[in-house]
C-alpha cells in the first residue's frame, strides 16, 4: 500500500506508460510541428472511433469546448441556457461569458444529474420572465451519463438544442449510446485529473453534424476561412497542441482497461458501504467512468467524517461544497422556482473517496475499513 494514499494516482499511471509517452513526445520534438502537427489528426481519428461520433475536434480545454459550441449556436444576450447548479463552474461560466443567462436547474438526489422535471419547469418560467430559451447543457456528473431519455423529449418539445458536458463522463455509456454521440454536440476535458487526462490542458468537441464541425474548426482558429490568414468570422485561439495530442493517444490506448478497473473498484466500495452510506446509483444500462466516487451520510456530520478519515490517512475531497446559484458570481442568475433544494442539501452532505485505476486491493480494503470504523463513531 502506497502511503500517503493519493486521492488520484497520476504517478502510477505515468510509470505504466512513461516509455511510450517519452517516445511520443520525442516524435513531436523531432518534427517540430508543435501546433497542428500530425498528432492532432491522429488523436481526433482515434477519439471519433472510440466513441462513434462522426467528428472529434481537439481543442484547448473543456471550458473552451463548451464555449465553441455556444459560439457556433450564436448564444448571446436575452437568451437562456439551462444547466445544473451542482457542477463545476465552467458549465455556467461560458453561458454568462457570452452574455446569455445561465438558468439553474435542480438535480436528482440519487444520480446528482439534471432533474428533468426541474428543467421542464425552468423553461416555462424563463419564457414568462421574457427570456428566450435556446439550449440545455446537461452534465455527466462524477462520470455518470445524465438521464437523456427524459431530457431529450423536453429539449425537442421546446425547440432547443442539447449540449452534453461530458468533461467528467467521456468513456461512459448510456443505453447502447456512447458518450460523445449525445446531443447536437458533446464536449469533454483532458485536464490531467479527469478520467482521460493529458499532461496539460486539453479538450474536445464531438458531433455528427458536418456543418457544426466545420464551423467549430474555424472558430477555434481565429475564425479562419480558406486558410489561416483568411478571417471570415470572430473566433478564438482554441487549439490543442501536438505534444498533448501525442500524449493523449498513449492515454487513450489504456483508457478502456482503466474504465473497467474503476468500475471494479466502485463495485467493491459500494458493496463495502452497503447500508452504511448513500452510495452512487448507476441506472440500468448506464456505465460510469467514475470521475469521482461520491457518497453521503445524511444526518451525520460530514466535517467530522472527513476529519476522522484524514487522521486515518484516507484523503477525501468535496465536489461541490456550494452549488453555483449560491456562489457570489452566479447568485443573481435565475434558478428554477422553489429554489434548488436537492442541490443545496447534497452540497452539505457529499464527500468523495480516492478513485483511480491504480488503487490496489489492500488500499481499497484499508479505505473501506476506515470508512466503516469512522461511521460507527461519528
Ligand atoms: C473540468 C470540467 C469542465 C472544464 O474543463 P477544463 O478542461 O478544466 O476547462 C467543464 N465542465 C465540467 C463538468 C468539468 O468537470
Amino acid at each position: 500500500m502506497k502511503t500517503p494514499i493519493p486521492f488520484i494516482d497520476l504517478a502510477a499511471q505515468q510509470a505504466r506508460i512513461r516509455d511510450r509517452v517519452e517516445a511520443a513526445m520525442r516524435r513531436t520534438l523531432d518534427h517540430g510541428a508543435y501546433i497542428m502537427g500530425p498528432e492532432l489528426g491522429e488523436l481526433e481519428a482515434k477519439l471519433a472511433e472510440f466513441c462513434g461520433a462522426r467528428h472529434a475536434i481537439g481543442c484547448s480545454n473543456g471550458t473552451d469546448a463548451i464555449t465553441l459550441v455556444l459560439m457556433a449556436k450564436n448564444v448571446g444576450q436575452g437568451q437562456a441556457v439551462f444547466c445544473p447548479s451542482f457542477t463545476f463552474a465552467a458549465t455556467a461560466e461560458v453561458v454568462a461569458f457570452l452574455g446569455a443567462t445561465p438558468y439553474f436547474v435542480d438535480i436528482e438526489p440519487d444520480t446528482y444529474n439534471m432533474d428533468p422535471a426541474s428543467l421542464k419547469a425552468a423553461i416555462g418560467e424563463a419564457r414568462e420572465a421574457g427570456l428566450k430559451p435556446v439550449g440545455v447543457i446537461s452534465v455527466d456528473l462524477f462520470g455518470l451519463p445524465a438521464d437523456y431519455d427524459a431530457i431529450e423529449p423536453i429539449v425537442e418539445e421546446n425547440g432547443l438544442w442539447l449540449l452534453s458536458d461530458a468533461a467528467q463522463g467521456f468513456g461512459g455509456v448510456y443505453k447502447d449510446r456512447k458518450v460523445g454521440t449525445i446531443g447536437v454536440a458533446t464536449t469533454t476535458s483532458f485536464f490531467p485529473a479527469k478520467p482521460l487526462g493529458a499532461y496539460g490542458d486539453g479538450g474536445a468537441v464531438f458531433t455528427d453534424d458536418d456543418d457544426l464541425a466545420a464551423l467549430i474548426r474555424s472558430l477555434l482558429f481565429h475564425g479562419k476561412g480558406e486558410d489561416r490568414y483568411d478571417n471570415v468570422r470572430i473566433g478564438m485561439n482554441g487549439r490543442l497542441d501536438s505534444l498533448q495530442a501525442g500524449i493523449l493517444q498513449e492515454k487513450l490506448a489504456i483508457f478502456p482497461a482503466e474504465i473497467e478497473e474503476r468500475n471494479r473498484i466502485a463495485a467493491r466500495y459500494s458493496e463495502g458501504f452497503e447500508n452504511l452510506l448513500v452510495t452512487p446509483h448507476v441506472p440500468e444500462g448506464s456505465v460510469s467512468v467514475w470521475a469521482q466516487y461520491t457518497v453521503r451520510a445524511p444526518g451525520k456530520n460530514r466535517d467530522a467524517i472527513v476529519a476522522a478519515l484524514k487522521d486515518k490517512g484516507v484523503p477525501t475531497a468535496i465536489y461541490y461544497p456550494k452549488p453555483l446559484h449560491q456562489q457570489t458570481a452566479y447568485e443573481n442568475f435565475p434558478a428554477a422556482a422553489g429554489g434548488l433544494p436537492v442541490s443545496e442539501r447534497v452540497a452539505q452532505e457529499v464527500f468523495s473517496l480516492p478513485m483511480h485505476a491504480y488503487l490496489d486491493q489492500e488500499t481499497q480494503d484499508f479505505i473501506i475499513d476506515s470508512v466503516r470504523s469512522v461511521l460507527q463513531r461519528v
